[in-house]
């Protein structure tokens, strides 16, 4: 059974938008967080509740406004789900139904990170500074990518056993099959990367 505040949100948002009642389905989960679908043929939202209170309201409120913007426009063959129009509507939602912009933000933000750059462009407070910082962290990742540390200078391989294994002296690294019948019968060199 979905709990009254759930099902008098549901109401008062439908009838804000003139639009029809989905049947609600509530079910709880042993977990913090909240998810949902929405099945627009069917005329259903279905909610699995998670403990944290306000991250139901939003879930909740997040798929009335899939129910309330149903995506049958598709873009270059691909539904916009979560598109400018959904979070036109989303961010509308949070913001007359008490989530704040900043718990929005982080929790909309988290889950789908393109929510960002739809909230920048509706101007929520705080959305360029998230989706700047957001950037920013992708682009630290890419670089971290882009130069992996260096961390056995690049040398010749020097083949050794150890036990039933065939080492490389020098960095230690286990040579087995294809590579290690290549590097007997030619030297080889090795360059040890931390990509990490
Ligand atoms: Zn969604
Ligand atoms: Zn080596």
């Amino acid at each position: 059974m979905a709990p009254a505040w759930a099902v008098a949100l549901v109401a008062e948002v439908c009838a804000a938008a003139g639009a029809p009642e989905p049947t609600l389905r509530w079910r709880r989960a042993a977990r913090a967080a909240s998810s949902g679908v929405t099945r627009p043929e069917g005329g259903v939202v279905a909610l699995t509740a998670g403990s944290d209170e306000l991250d139901q309201r939003l879930t909740l409120l997040h798929e009335l406004a899939h129910w309330l913007t149903p995506t049958r426009r598709r873009r270059r063959g691909r539904t916009a789900h979560h598109g400018a129009d959904f979070y036109a509507v989303a961010f509308g939602l949070y913001r007359v139904h008490g989530i704040p912009d900043a718990e929005a933000l982080a929790r909309e933000g988290g889950r789908y990170p393109s929510s960002l750059r739809h909230a920048r462009a509706l101007g929520v407070v705080g959305a360029d500074e998230a989706w700047r910082r957001h950037r920013r962290a992708l682009a630290d990742r890419a670089r971290t990518r882009r130069a992996p540390r260096v961390l056995v200078a690049e040398h010749t391989v020097r083949l050794v056993r150890d036990g039933r294994w065939t080492r490389c002296s020098v960095c230690g690294v286990r040579v087995v099959g294809p590579t290690l019948a290549r590097l007997r019968r030619r030297s080889g060199r090795h360059l040890l990367l931390d990509v990490g």
